[in-house]
């Protein structure tokens, strides 16, 4: 069932279904958001979540294994894996011992397996065997958090229920100049980014800020704080990125 938020009004554009107050949004954060919306259409018009899948139990469990994993490393266990075990009931009938072998090139797979036995477990259980498509339900499976049901709701139903915050998107919201700190909890990144992008824009943006993270702007970037992309909305990345950078921008 849908949450509704006692205070929706609180929400902007009346997003009464999502649970939480959203914070207040200034006109110039109006007008960056508005900037960075374009740019990343613009720059990144195909992007797409990079995790393999047919279903949306497949989707669900490639996410759980992507937690602190790179998706091509995911990509490479996972059709060994969806090949042995073909539906959540296969999973559920198994052990996490049994799974592990398929996963065991992939980080935390002991965690994972049990993640992923427990999970299909209760969708055979309690929801007839079919990957919920609300977020309330998601949270209910063992090993997802609100950035996996976003993967999820997004990629496998359609539907925006909050923005994917991950590695990529948490340190871009600082570079672009949305958040504060580079250490901003990514619940409180996640009602930013929901405040100032329109909710329809909340998936696709999502894997737009992942592909410019992935590929351009990474962690270690040696950008001169001149993308043609950034320089269009203007980024803070030159006040904010490590002092190292900074210097290989004078050069
Ligand atoms: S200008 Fe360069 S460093 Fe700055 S946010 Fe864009 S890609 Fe990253």
């Amino acid at each position: 069932m849908t949450e509704v938020h006692p205070k929706g009004k609180d929400n902007p554009r009346g997003l009464r279904d999502i649970p939480f107050a959203l914070p207040e949004v200034t006109p110039a954060e109006k007008r960056l958001a508005k900037r960075i919306d374009a740019a990343l259409q613009e720059g990144y018009p195909d992007a797409y979540c990079e995790l393999e899948f047919s279903n949306p139990h497949e989707l669900l469990i490639a996410t759980i294994l992507s937690a602190q994993s790179t998706d091509a490393g995911v990509n490479k266990a996972t059709p060994g894996l969806f090949a042995k075990f073909k539906t959540p009931a296969d999973y559920a009938k198994s052990t996490p011992e049994k799974i592990q072998p398929y996963i065991k090139t992939i980080g935390l797979f002991r965690n994972k397996a049990k993640s992923i036995h427990a999970s299909m477990s209760m969708i055979v259980e309690d929801f007839d065997g079919q990957v919920p498509g609300n977020m309330t339900d998601l949270l209910k499976l063992r090993g997802v958090a609100r950035k996996t049901a976003n993967v999820v709701l997004g990629n496998a139903f359609g539907i925006n229920d909050g923005f994917t915050v991950d590695t990529h998107v948490q340190r871009l919201a600082w570079r672009f100049g949305i958040t504060d700190d580079a250490k901003t909890n990514t619940a409180i990144i996640e009602k930013k980014l929901m405040a100032i992008f329109p909710r329809e824009h909340w998936s696709r943006l999502g894997h737009q800020l992942v592909f410019h993270g992935r590929y351009n702007c990474t962690a270690r970037s040696n950008c001169k704080h001149d993308h043609p992309m950034c320089v269009k909305f203007g980024v803070r990345c030159g006040e904010v990125l490590p002092v190292k950078n900074k210097k290989k921008a004078k050069k």
